[in-house]
This record gives C-alpha cells, structure tokens and sequence, in this order.
C-alpha cells in the first residue's frame, strides 16, 4: 500500500477529537478541493514507501495507540484497504477511523464493518470479532444484510492476514472480553468520517449521497464550508438527508476564508440543532501549514 507518511499525534476532529491516534496517510485523491491542505500527497509524484498488509498492522500493533485514522488523499483508494482493515479489526481494543471525501462508495466497507461487531443483544454470540463458530459471520441489523456484498470474517482474508492477525492475537494472550464476561468489548471498532463536498470546493458533483445509507450514530459526516452559500447548501443537505439522525454532522470553517463567528450566527438562525461547529484543533495548536502533525 502506499504510505505517504505515518505519525502520531492527537485526532483534530470528530467524535475523538483530542485523543491521540496513529494516523496512516496514504497517497493520491481523486479530486482536486480548492482548499485541499494535502496536496503534496496528491501530486503523481509524491514521494511513498511501499507497505505491506503485514507491516502496517505490525505498526498498528507496536504503536501502543488505540485509535487509528485512515486518512489521504483518499484511502479509499488503495485497493488493499478493505484487507487492511479487516486485518485490523481482529487487533484487539484497535479502533478504526477512515476519513473519506465522499466520492468513493462505503458499500463494501459498510458490510466489512457490519460483520466484524459483537452483537451484544443476540442470542448466539459469536465468540471473536463477528465471528461464529464455524468462521461464518452474521449482520447486524442495520438494513444492509442485503445491499453489502459478503465479507466473510477471517474466510475472507488472505493466508498471510491470518497469519498477521493471529500474531497479535496471541501476543496479547485472549480474545477481546468485556468485564462482565465473554463477549467482545469495542462496540464501535470502525467508524466513517465523510465529507460532504460543498460549491466552494469545486466537486460538489461527485459526492455519492447513496453512501448517506451505509452511515450510522458512530459515524460523521463533516461539511467544510468557505462562505455563506456553502452553509446554505449545507443546511439544505442535513435537511434532505435527515443527517441529524442518522450521524454526527460537524461544520469545520475552510481556514482562513469564514469567520466561525458567522458560522455560529448562520447555526442560530437556521435553528440546527445537533449539528456542531468544529474547528481543526491540530491547526489551532501548531502552524496550519505543518506536516506529520
Ligand atoms: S478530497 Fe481531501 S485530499 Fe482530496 S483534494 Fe479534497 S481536500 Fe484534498
């Protein structure tokens, strides 16, 4: 897979804003945001080290963080990452974040998502991660049991991810149990933070709204707005797409071009409740223009 850069800092947004994560970013994107901050790893030739499955989550697993971001460019894009991921989700107590441009459809990860969970409500828990007893794995309710394609857990990964994953799982010595007993602790192991691309962008046009579907509490959708025709187009979004409950909604100013203050003014007169400002910590802290951060 090819990595841009990996380091750990503290995530800038979202629902785990604050706490520290591996970040992986990978490169290449397929748009062009006229406010992208990452554009060096975009450009076709941008300097990358060729990783394999096996050395990413041996990283994820060395690095003593929880919280791991999938970030860009667009990770989407790496064809291995779906296999990445469900390597990653057999990691104990590791907790998944992909952030995604909107662009590229969250089907297969949905359902790669979807058969990885504890079911903690059901009869018949499965013993590790989603899986049954005899290695098949089970939806969990959302609606997708017929929209995703099969993933099966570890049927679906490669002779070298098993052999990865098992590694870490035995280098911990269990399976991941809550206090009371045997079931899987981490409800929420992958999450999706999604991007609405707003007019200021410049590729409103590829954002897929079919993906809305495949969102759920623990996931965010976030809208970059630059000027008060992208709130407005945002507002219209939410409503339409009934985001409030479905997801988080996040509204993050484009550095420099909005005055949050007027990002808080348009909140109030629109009324949107559950829907939050958010500002970039990591540019508050540091140069905005700072990398590896
Ligand atoms: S989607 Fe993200 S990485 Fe891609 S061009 Fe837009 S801001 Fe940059």
């Amino acid at each position: 897979m090819r990595l841009a850069e990996s380091f750990v800092s503290i995530n800038g947004e979202g629902p785990r804003a604050g706490e520290l994560a591996l970040f992986l970013r990978f490169v290449g994107c397929n748009l062009s945001c006229s406010y992208c901050d990452t554009r060096w790893a975009n450009e076709p030739g941008c300097e990358y080290e060729d990783k394999s499955i096996e050395e990413l989550i041996d990283l994820v697993a060395s690095s003593g963080i929880k919280n791991v971001t999938l970030t860009g460019g667009e990770p989407m894009l790496q064809q291995e990452l779906p296999a990445l991921a469900r390597g990653l989700l057999r990691l104990h107590g590791i907790r998944i974040e992909i952030e995604t441009n909107g662009a590229v459809s969250l089907c297969e990860m949905a359902g790669i998502r979807a058969k990885a969970e504890p079911y903690e409500d059901m009869p018949g828990q499965p013993d590790e991660a989603g899986l049954s007893d005899d290695g098949s794995s089970r939806m969990d309710g959302t609606g997708l049991s017929d929209e995703v394609p099969g993933q099966p857990g570890e049927a679906g990964l490669s002779d070298d991810e098993k052999t990865v994953t098992r590694k870490h799982e035995n280098k911990s010595g269990n399976k991941p149990k809550n206090k009371s007993g045997n079931k899987p602790v981490n409800a929420v192991r992958l999450s999706f933070t999604m991007d609405y691309k707003l007019p200021s962008s410049g590729c409103e046009s590829a954002m897929l709204t079919d993906n809305f579907r495949y969102l759920r509490q623990e996931d965010t959708v976030k809208f970059v707005s630059g000027s008060r025709e992208d709130l407005e187009r945002a507002a219209d979004i939410i409503s339409q797409h009934n985001l409030t409950e479905r997801c988080h909604v996040y509204i993050s100013p484009v550095y420099g071009s909005i005055d949050p203050q007027d990002i808080v003014g348009f909140m109030a007169e629109r009324k949107m409740n559950d829907v939050r400002l958010q500002l970039q910590l990591h540019k508050l802290i540091w140069d905005p223009c700072k990398r590896g951060v």
